[in-house]
């Protein structure tokens, strides 16, 4: 059997190396547009400031390839699949190469709004996005040529932020545009967001927040944006940060089902015999994840499946997402804010320290562990990633976030960090017990 895998990011070799795994016999080859072997993506912005090259981003050499007997077609993009005959087209190529079974891991590309006037065909001109190591070395080198001394990077998500930073680190004037009124909009809450905007600015980037980009200012070249209130920031280059959109265009060219990703089941099967699709272009469940968690659990079940072994089903990957950059300690992971048109079951167990920059939120829901928010502290992290959809001990929760009951000891009254949200030593020193009106120092922690 001949399995062809278009897409040489994680989600592809995932699934190379799982099919691998499971089975020595099988044939396999991988193509990708791209001329680089398996590498970090995640690491791309890196390159910008020159802080690693090219070679540092390599995970997996071609030496990793041929001990895995995967036959690799680098820099060979497929432009037509034919279903009916179980081949597929090389740019340029007029041999077809023929599969049994196909499995589509073809990624995304960066969303450009197209409400931004002017961003489309600025592109490359002072526009960029960045998804690859050859966008990151255009940036960079469109910065040193044109001494470019400003930045502004629209989109104040993870991608963002983490761009913002590298950029800072080539010294250059950086702010970050964010259309909604926090940053991390996905990831986190109101407070927490306000915490992490003071953490970037300290960083030296500035930050604007509720900022509809309207449309970048050109004459040949960027001279800047202006916001929808009329707003004008000047700058020379803009990077746009603005969520993902799932690459389909030869699935769909190819009659597979597609809406926004590539349409799949729980086995990571399209509508179309022998053809799978995994990684950032599906769509499941009305879903596209984007995060590297849900590539290598879809990659599990497609290489066990594909084989005809196990049939496990995929349910979805629950969100999780660190910000990578030096100096901030921030994860989050599931549901952080309640569902509006749920109430009842769901509580919060909240330690916000603004003083020492810490923030913990911890989401149940019928005492299951369903998300949690953790900024400046990592400790409860290996825990929470471990309990997620667990059902979890509330008193153990406590102490681990260190939340404590503060007692009375005239009337027994008893403040709780906890139900509060309020640390005790961030009330008022002045603070009366509610219970008697004695005095905060007398309290005793239990
Ligand atoms: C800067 C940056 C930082 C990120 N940080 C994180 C993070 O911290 N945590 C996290 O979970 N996720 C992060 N992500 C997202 C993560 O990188 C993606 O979820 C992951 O790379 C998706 O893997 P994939 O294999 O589905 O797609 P990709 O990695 O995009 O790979 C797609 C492959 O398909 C190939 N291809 C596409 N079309 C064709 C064609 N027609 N013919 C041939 N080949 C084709 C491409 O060449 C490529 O090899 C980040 C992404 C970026 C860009």
């Amino acid at each position: 059997m001949k399995i062809v895998i278009v897409g040489n990011g994680v989600a592809g070799i995932f699934t190379a190396q799982n099919i691998r795994a499971l089975d020595k016999e099988v044939e396999l080859d991988i193509y990708s547009q791209e001329k680089y072997p398996y590498y970090w993506r995640i690491k791309t912005p890196e390159l910008i400031p020159g802080k690693i090259t090219t070679k540092d981003l390599i995970v997996y050499k071609e030496d990793w390839y041929r001990n895995n007997r995967i036959d690799s077609y680098l820099g060979k993009r497929v432009v037509e699949i034919k279903p009916n005959l179980k081949e597929l087209i090389i740019e340029g190529e007029k041999e077809p190469i023929s599969y049994d079974k196909l499995v589509l891991a073809l990624g995304s590309i960066p969303n450009i709004p197209p409400s931004i006037k002017n961003a489309i065909n600025m592109v490359g001109k002072g526009v960029f996005t960045l998804r690859s190591i050859d966008d990151a070395l255009f940036i960079r080198d469109f910065i040193k040529e044109k001494g470019v001394k400003s930045a502004i990077i629209i989109g104040g998500g993870l991608l963002g932020l983490e761009l913002a930073r590298q950029i800072k680190n080539c010294n250059l004037d950086t702010t970050v545009v964010e259309f909604f009124p926090r940053l991390l909009p996905r990831q986190l809450d109101t407070e927490c967001g306000e915490m992490l905007k003071a953490e970037i600015e300290k960083m030296g980037i500035n930050v604007i927040l509720g900022a509809v980009t309207e449309e970048i200012l050109s004459n040949g070249e960027v001279e800047g944006i202006r916001l929808k209130d009329g707003r004008i920031f000047k700058t020379e280059i803009v990077l746009i940060q603005a969520g993902i959109q799932p690459t389909i265009d030869i699935a769909k060219k190819a009659g597979i089902n597609t809406n926004r990703g590539i349409i799949v089941n729980q086995f990571l099967e399209t509508n179309m015999e022998d053809i799978f699709a995994v990684g950032d272009c599906i769509e499941y469940n009305n879903q596209i994840y984007g995060i590297i968690p849900a590539c290598v659990e879809q990659s599990k079940i497609l290489a066990s499946y594909i084989l005809g072994k196990d049939k496990i089903e995929y349910g979805g990957t629950t969100p999780k997402n660190t910000l990578k950059i030096v100096g901030i300690n921030l994860t989050s992971i599931g549901q952080i804010n309640l569902p509006e048109e749920e109430s009842g079951a769901w509580e919060i167990l909240k330690k916000a320290d603004k003083k020492d920059c810490c923030y913990q939120k911890i989401v149940l829901k019928d005492n299951k562990l369903k998300g949690a928010i953790l900024f400046g502290e990592s400790k409860n992290l290996s825990f929470v990633s471990k309990n997620i959809d667990k059902e979890i001990d509330k008193a153990m929760m406590k102490k681990l976030l260190e939340l404590y009951i503060w007692r009375c000891p005239s009337c027994g009254w008893e403040y709780d960090e906890a139900e509060m949200q309020v640390l005790f030593k961030d009330l008022a020193d002045d603070f009366k017990c509610v219970g008697c009106g004695g005095p905060k120092d007398e309290f005793i922690k239990k």
